[in-house]
């Protein structure tokens, strides 16, 4: 899928109240202290635009999963302080979204000042994509942006209905995200390699199918490797498996063979007897793990031969951690690939969530092509699906 949308710089923002859709869905620690701040940094450019045009800038966005209710925990006031100490601007936190402190906050403000909106998420409206909500925050500005990438998959009131009731551009963000995934998949130089890890083989398979016919290699790593491996009648001890998608995975494995895909699944693994940094663990040869073990890491053998393959690469794209990264005996995997990534030289894309996670946590972030704020939305845009939250902006 490509998009030709008009962005803020295509349109006159001077003077004007711009209500910008971010996604500061930030990780926090049980203090409420923002934990990693990638996405309220990936939000500045947009932010600054604006600010330096002249522009009135209402900020909005989600965090967490309040569901309908004013859950505190949930408040977007941490990520405003935040993001003040960032811009070097004051930013106004609003108690409410579409609610008289934010009406007369909004009617109050001057270009060059910041407001931020609570929590959408606060309101059932948001997510139900509610169009009265939608058109409540419509009427608190003139001008939508949306630069949440992150939420661009979900067809909610903040994100999909609001462009029937103001003109609707995409942020500089949004911008990046789509041009730089949406030319990768329509050219995409060969060998066109992609890497798909982590646990949830059932959010992976679309895209993962959608590979097939277009990639040349498929590397599967992580969990969602044991699935392959059972499909195809190995024996995988006690590690993760998600039966429900055997026949999915067998079907995949078929049109490969047939489409020219090859789908390469690790040859050892690192194995645990408990789900545990303080388990004992060993490596074997895929395929012969003991029953009372789990996979817990692909092994060297594979990090190996997959580094090989990647190397070799001109475009590749990498999704999921290839083991249970979070516990250091088991994040050796992880870190093989992402230098693999690194090195390659390729156009190189990492699909959000964890894989992008472990490439900021080794410092490779800035020898990749680009590391997308989304995880859900990468996805969904990689597989060629519509995002309703880039689909409803206006063509250039
Ligand atoms: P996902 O959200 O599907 O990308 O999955 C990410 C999660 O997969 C991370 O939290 C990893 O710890 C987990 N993961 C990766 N490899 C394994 C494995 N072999 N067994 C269990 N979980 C895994």
């Amino acid at each position: 899928m490509q998009y030709n949308k008009k962005s803020v710089k295509d349109i006159d923002v001077k003077g004007k109240k711009v209500l910008v859709r971010c996604d500061f869905n930030v990780p926090q620690d049980g203090n409420g202290a923002i934990t990693n701040d990638k996405r309220i940094r990936e939000a500045l450019p947009t932010i600054r635009y604006l600010l330096d045009q002249g522009a009135s800038v209402i900020l909005c966005s989600h965090l967490g999963k309040p569901k309908g209710e004013r859950k505190m925990k949930y408040t977007l006031t941490p990520v405003a302080k935040h993001l003040a100490d960032m811009l070097g601007v004051p930013v106004k936190m609003s108690f409410d979204t579409v609610g008289k402190e934010a009406t007369r906050l909004c009617s109050e403000i001057q270009p060059g000042e910041v407001v931020m909106l609570e929590n959408l998420r606060f309101d059932a409206g948001e997510e139900a994509g509610s169009e009265l909500y939608a058109e409540h925050l419509a009427g608190l500005a003139d001008i939508y942006v949306n630069d949440a990438f992150g939420a661009a998959h979900r067809k909610h009131a903040s994100t999909a209905m609001i462009s029937k009731y103001l003109p609707a551009v995409c942020g500089l963000l949004m911008e990046k995200e789509i041009s730089v995934m949406g030319k990768a998949m329509a050219e995409p130089e060969h060998p066109f390699v992609a890497i798909m890890g982590g646990a949830k083989v059932s959010d992976k398979l679309g895209l993962i199918g959608s590979f097939v016919g277009k990639c040349d290699s498929i590397l599967v790593v992580g969990g969602m490797a044991y699935t392959f491996f059972k499909a195809m009648g190995g024996t995988i001890g006690s590690s993760i498996c998600d039966d429900k998608s055997l026949g999915l995975v067998k079907g995949i494995i078929e049109d490969a063979e047939s489409k020219g895909t090859k789908i390469y699944l690790p040859v050892d693994t690192v194995i645990a007897d408990q789900f545990s940094n303080d388990s004992n663990f060993m490596t074997v040869n895929a395929g012969e793990i003991p029953d009372d073990y789990m996979g817990m890491d692909i092994g060297p053998k594979t990090v190996e031969k997959y580094s090989e393959i990647i190397k070799r690469a001109k475009t590749v794209i990498w999704n999921g951690p290839a083991g249970v990264f979070e516990m250091p005996k088991f994040a050796h995997g992880t870190e093989g690939i992402a230098k693999a990534v690194a090195e390659s030289g390729a156009v190189s894309i990492i699909g959000g969530g964890d894989s992008a996670a472990a490439i900021e946590k080794l410092g490779l972030k800035d020898r990749v092509t680009h590391v997308s704020t989304g995880g859900g939305a990468a996805i969904t845009f990689l597989e060629g699906a519509e995002l309703p939250g880039v689909a409803c902006l206006l063509d250039k």
